[in-house]
């Protein structure tokens, strides 16, 4: 593809994902009350440290946005995979995750979000290695086509399950549920799983791994494709 061509088209990934998200802002860190924001880029280095190896020293910056419906993002700064990398990872942060003193998502609820994001780095870290910026463009029906981003969402839920977050995961959709209206929940549970769905894929992960690592090629949709991923007695 003619590189002009290819500038509009990973301009049009960046731009539609800042419009999803409500745009990047710099927000100033909260005030006293565990977690701050601080402590939320300490734990994104701790999880990267831990569980994201393949990461290596690839390049992250943390950026901040506002939104009332996206707390977290994952995205690339558009330059360096157009001028050939290392690609240059962003991490965006809505702080308003930590606003309601009564009702914070508890720590691994915050790091297993946090894997989450870092399962999209890797996912574009492995893309570009493979293909460099041509290997990004797959990702761009997600945009516009609900079955592509319900698939890329779920594959990256169960990347960061196969990493020892489902349960964590599962407790920051309880969470979000509690905290979105009803409508943002429906949009939510329609692109990633569900609390119950991620507690059974975490047993999967550690009754039967083989069959959640055979799973990610090929995401279930429901509940009923997760119980035929393995017998019983891998969900218990
Ligand atoms: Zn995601």
């Amino acid at each position: 593809m003619p590189l002009v061509s290819l500038v509009s088209v990973v301009s049009v990934v960046l731009v539609m994902s800042l419009l999803i998200a409500g745009g990047p802002a710099v927000t100033a860190i909260p005030g006293p009350g565990p977690p701050t924001a601080a402590t939320l880029d300490a734990w994104l280095l701790e999880v990267r440290a831990a569980s994201f190896p393949e990461l290596g020293d690839a390049p992250l910056t943390i950026e901040r946005f506002s939104s009332d419906t996206v707390f977290f993002m994952s995205n690339i700064d558009v330059g360096s995979a157009l001028h050939g990398g290392p690609l240059h990872l962003q991490l965006f942060i809505n702080d308003a995750v930590l606003d309601d003193d009564a009702d914070v998502p508890g720590e691994i609820a915050l790091k297993a979000v946090l894997a989450h994001e870092l399962a999209h780095s890797l996912d574009y870290v492995q893309r570009f290695s493979a293909d460099g910026a041509a290997g990004l463009l797959p990702l761009l029906p997600m945009l516009a086509w609900a079955p592509a981003e319900e698939e890329i969402e779920r594959r990256t839920d169960l990347v960061a399950v196969r990493r020892g977050y489902g349960f964590g995961l599962a407790a920051y959709r309880r969470w979000l549920y509690r905290r979105l209206p009803a409508e943002a929940v429906l949009e939510k549970r329609r692109i990633y799983y569900s609390p119950l769905e991620l507690v059974w894929l975490e047993r999967l992960a550690t009754q039967c791994p083989a069959a959640l690592d055979t799973a990610i090629a090929h995401p279930p949709r429901d509940a009923r494709a997760i119980a035929r991923l393995g017998p019983a007695t891998c969900f218990r």
